[in-house]
């Protein structure tokens, strides 16, 4: 066993008051890392620093955000395939998927780093004669970063860069399931040149670190992705503080595939597996409401069928796998649950579902596929995040459509259609922030803004220049200059 991986306060690697072990899902024997766990006490100290950091950083020139981020954005990009590896191994997403994610988490860090010189503001003329009007944009101050275990490089990066590229400080509490990703990246953001204190990791729990972000006066902003009760949970403790704390939440979603009768088949199998099981179906985008007009639906779900036959289901680091392991015990145990309340509520569990036994122990899972789905059930309405999707039956366009938009959630959505006319009236009438058509629900770009409608998503939306939104304050100043 190496080190205890240590916590990253003001400046220093700190020892924790607890440990945090990091099990492999793929084989529970293997044991990834153990990392210092952060106290109340420790997050304080990380406040503070971020805090006494904060003057001299929000004030540094865009050159120096530049640098940091574009060398942070080369080291990732350059380990891609090593943290790559960790992040398969820690989580439970296939090595290509991980490495995938690396190299975003790079591209991310170099996007913002392209940012932070162009950030400008606006000058107008004031109604009143001979004064000036200047709108600029500052940042906000110490932002708590809260992130889950599904995307563990990828989505502190979509924070910790924007955050840092508009002049704030951060204290970053990743996920505790997957802290290895989180670790490595703040290693690299440690050795990137920013001064001490702009930059914190606390390794902790949700009820002792990110209570402590949420009640402390001293942090000025949180930004949080994981699950629609913490969420809450946030946005409350965010509206009582004093001051009250700018916030920003992303949470689940229930999307809704749309297959058309026209659509092309293959396309269409191909959408849908990818949207729905690749990950693991572990993607707050993933598509887990298969709606399917009359027309093609019994072919869609033979073809589908055939196509989930031939995945393969193993350890996330052999090549040749396409679905990794369920990331623990308890996300495998809410699967199953639902795969029979699924079934007690009356619809057929057409295909998988089974637990898989390979050769190490580990949480696997035949990706399952329900058929005679109603959209009131409860598995075509709350979240499930694993490798489940249904198949609800629609007459035409438009009762796909009301199916589609007939959910308490509104991230992502998609059509697949031959049909101009279809397609164009979808992305106009869907009610979910992101929009696919004959795409797969997940998998986005990282230059434009992600982020959905209803009780998926509040606040600003993240990525691409419209994460400023969030990571600034606009000032208006006034100048009289006789
Ligand atoms: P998920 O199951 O997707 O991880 P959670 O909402 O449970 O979703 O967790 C997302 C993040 O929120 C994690 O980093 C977790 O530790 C943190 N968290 C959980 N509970 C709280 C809380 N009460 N206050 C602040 N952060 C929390």
């Amino acid at each position: 066993m190496t080190a205890i991986l240590k916590n990253f306060i003001g400046g220093e690697w700190v020892d924790g008051s607890g440990i945090t072990r990091n099990i492999n899902p793929s084989n529970t024997n293997d044991v990834v890392g153990e990392y210092a766990r952060a106290d109340r006490a420790q997050t304080e100290k990380a406040i503070a620093a971020a805090k006494a950091a904060f003057p001299a950083w929000s004030r540094s020139t865009p050159q120096e955000r530049y640098d940091a981020l574009n060398k942070i954005a080369t080291e990732i990009l350059a380990r891609r395939e090593e943290l790559g590896k960790l992040l398969a191994r820690e989580e439970g997403k296939t090595l290509p998927e991980g490495i995938g994610e690396v190299a975003r988490a790079g591209q991310i860090f170099a996007f913002f780093a392209g940012e932070a010189l162009r950030l400008t503001g606006e000058k107008g003329s004031s109604v009143r004669p001979g004064i000036d009007v200047e709108i600029t944009r500052e940042g906000l101050g110490v932002v708590g970063l809260i992130t889950p275990w599904n995307f563990p490089i990828a989505i502190p990066a979509w924070k910790i860069a924007p955050a840092l590229c508009y002049g704030n400080t951060v204290v970053f509490k990743p996920a505790e399931l997957v802290p290895g990703s989180g670790h490595a990246l703040s290693e690299i953001i440690a050795r990137s040149g920013l001064p001490a204190g702009v930059f914190n990791l606390v390794v902790g729990s949700g009820s002792v670190v990110g209570q402590t972000l949420l009640e402390h006066p001293d942090v000025s902003a949180i930004s949080f992705t994981g699950s629609v009760s913490t969420g809450r949970k946030i946005a409350q403790a965010c509206v009582l503080s004093t001051p009250m704390k700018k916030f920003q939440l992303e949470m689940g979603g229930k999307n809704p595939l749309v297959v058309l009768d026209d659509a092309d088949l293959k396309v269409a199998v191909e959408v849908a597996v990818n949207g729905s099981y690749f990950s693991t179906g572990q993607r707050c985008t993933a598509s887990s409401r298969l709606i399917v007009t009359a027309g093609i639906h019994d072919r869609f779900v033979e073809a589908l069928t055939e196509r989930m036959k031939g995945l393969v289901v193993d350890d996330a680091l052999k090549s040749g796998v396409h679905v990794g392991p369920v990331v623990d015990q308890s996300q495998l145990d809410q699967d199953l649950r639902y795969l029979k309340i699924g079934q007690d509520e009356g619809a057929k569990l057409h295909w998988g579902g089974e637990l898989l036994n390979r050769e190490a122990p580990g949480f696997y899972m035949q990706p399952a596929l329900f058929t005679g789905v109603t959209n009131a059930m409860r598995i075509a309405r709350e979240e499930i995040f694993g490798p489940v999707a249904g198949v609800i039956k629609a007459r035409d366009y438009e009762e796909a459509l009301a199916i589609a938009n007939d959910t308490e959630f509104g991230l992502a959505a998609g059509v697949c259609t031959s049909s101009l006319k279809y397609a164009s009236h979808f992305k106009r009438n869907s009610e979910a922030g992101m929009v696919m058509v004959n795409l797969p629900t997940a998998g986005v770009d990282y230059h434009v803004p992600f982020g959905g409608r209803k009780g998926s998503s509040y606040g600003a939306r993240e990525q691409g220049a419209y994460a400023r939104e969030f990571y600034t304050t606009v000032k208006t100043a006034y100048t009289n200059p006789d």
